[in-house]
């Protein structure tokens, strides 16, 4: 079934491989016809996870990197859309030498080609490869297909994994495994069968029945791994190399492993559960409502952001979701904020909710709340800063209002042309771009450097008409990109921490190495619930 978590278990293979000596990619196959995340509303689909090289991808590409610290391109992320857009160019270009081009094997043959291309691309030792949806239904046939002949391909070099739940009936009480002895079976009729079967459960397997699913789905009684439910996912990594799921796997390849570095890993994940000390930080946003995905999953990496630095600093962090749009009900609610340590307004699109987000950043502003706008809370503590303090009265972003006296926030001119010609898939201010630091800034202390490199997602920028006046009443533009002059990051002086950053960093957080964005914000969330 889906949310079983096959992300976090791909990624947790890929973190173990690695801590043996391994080089491994992540690949996640994604059954959708859209060509990338990028057009998928968050609350249907979670987070944009967005690439070095600007590719929109499933979030679970951010777990990928949050556990084996690689970077993704769109070389590891493969949609339908993606394979049949390439399978029909390459017919319109003659490349089929006259042949009928035929859903197989033609399309689980370009899934093939992208993957050994990974392999030889990052000139890894193995591909773990997620493929996304449940066994059983039409949506991932073609994938399976591709993994049956992948296998059949490399008969000694591939194995395959079985995600299942198996589950504890309140009232029986006792753990199920009939459903995962139809799921190996409905995967035995693509032609596949599972070397080992991930048991996600409320509780550990037992020996009963590890005896149970190896008589019935062909396994052996230890290939059959205990992944029960745990408090924190970076616990995943090291249950499985406790349950040497690491060193079965190399076996079955008949390889030795030739290292073990889970060390600084396995200390984490004891660490985080001794932590006491709480801070508290609100998210102030609105794709909170959802359709198949909860709303932590609309914000993950913004999350595991805060959690990254809160550990470091020895925090646990208490994270809360804030609907911006309840602040334009009633303004008298912004008075909560004054509870919290710190205050997030995250990535955004649209007009819905941005008066309340305009809202909360001057409550943070005044109130000396520690504040931290990505991307659109840039945007929005742009606005306020115009209106407040510019008294530039209607400013705002053509975004949401495109007759705006004073539009404080631009659309790019190339991005402008997209809107009109309605190219809006994949064409966004993408990947990442440089940035350089301006001396005697927050920023530039907490990066320690001057030049750094960081991932976007937009169409709107600060205009550079409004920054003389801006910087005149104080805003600090602390970062820009030195191609072409664009706004980066803003700071105010005066306040513990006000930082707008125009790009993303919570992409590059990493469980061991907090992003120095988010470690000083949280460090200044620290000292005011300390004050108090
Ligand atoms: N909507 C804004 C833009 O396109 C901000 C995008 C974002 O927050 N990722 O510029």
């Amino acid at each position: 079934m889906s949310s079983v978590g096959k992300g976090v278990a791909t990624a947790s293979i890929g973190k173990i491989l690695q801590a043996r000596g391994y080089k491994v990619s992540l690949v996640k196959c994604d059954m959708y016809v859209n060509i990338d995340a990028g057009t998928i509303r968050p609350t249907e689909h979670g987070e944009v996870f967005v690439g070095e090289d600007g590719i929109e991808a499933d979030q679970d590409l951010g777990n990928y990197e949050r556990f084996t610290n690689q970077v993704s391109t769109s070389a590891h992320y493969l949609t339908t859309g993606q394979v049949y857009a390439e399978v029909i160019r390459r017919e319109r270009n003659l490349e089929y030498d006259g042949e009928d081009v035929e859903v197989v094997p033609d399309i689980p043959n370009e899934i093939i080609r992208r993957i050994e291309g990974v392999a030889k691309k990052d000139k890894s030792d193995f591909v773990v490869i997620e493929i996304g949806g449940t066994v059983g239904e039409y949506q991932n046939v073609l994938f399976l297909e591709a993994a049956r002949m992948l296998k059949s391909r490399h008969k000694h070099n591939v194995l395959f994994v079985l995600v299942s739940y198996l589950p504890i009936p309140g009232k029986v009480g006792e753990m199920k495994t009939k459903p995962t002895q139809y799921a190996a079976r409905t995967l035995n009729a693509t032609g596949i069968q599972a070397d080992f079967i991930l048991c996600r459960s409320e509780q550990e397997i037992d020996a009963k029945r590890r005896e149970k699913l190896a008589l019935f789905c062909n396994i052996e009684p230890q290939d059959a791994i205990s992944a029960p439910d745990v408090d924190s996912i970076y616990d995943i990594p090291v249950n499985f190399a406790k349950d040497k799921l690491d060193l079965k796997i190399l076996n079955k390849f008949g390889l030795k492993p030739k290292t073990n570095r889970l060390g600084a890993w396995v200390n984490l994940a004891r660490k985080i559960k001794t932590l006491r000390k709480t801070v508290s930080i609100g998210i102030v946003g609105k794709y909170f409502n959802t359709g198949d995905f909860t709303l932590s999953d609309s914000y993950i990496s913004v999350i595991e952001s805060i959690k990254h630095a809160s550990w470091s600093l020895g925090f646990q962090p208490k994270i809360s979701w804030l609907d911006a749009e309840e602040y334009e009900k009633d303004p008298k609610k912004l008075r909560e904020l004054s509870s919290y340590d710190g205050i997030i307004v995250p990535g955004g699109f649209g007009s819905r909710g941005v008066e309340g987000k305009i809202l909360a950043v001057e409550y943070a502003r005044k109130h000396k709340i520690p504040y931290f706008g990505l991307c659109y809370g840039l945007q929005m503590a742009v606005i306020e800063f115009a209106r407040n303090i510019c008294k530039l009265k209607d400013a705002n972003t053509t975004e949401v209002n495109p007759k705006t006296p004073y539009p404080v926030i631009d659309v790019m001119p190339e991005q402008s042309a997209n809107i009109k010609e309605k190219k809006m898939g994949g064409t966004m201010r993408l990947g990442a771009y440089p940035c350089q630091l301006k001396a005697g800034t927050v920023s530039r202390k907490a990066y320690g450097g001057t030049r750094i490199s960081e991932r976007h997602r937009h169409r709107y920028e600060v205009n550079n008409e409004f920054r003389a006046l801006l910087e005149s009443r104080g805003l600090i533009v602390a970062g820009i990109n030195p191609g072409r002059d664009l706004v980066e990051i803003i700071e105010l002086k005066d306040h513990p921490f006000f930082v707008g950053v125009q790009f993303h960093p919570e992409f590059k957080s990493r469980p061991l190495d907090p992003h120095p964005l988010f470690r000083e914000f949280v460090k200044a969330a620290i000292v005011r619930k300390t004050k108090e």
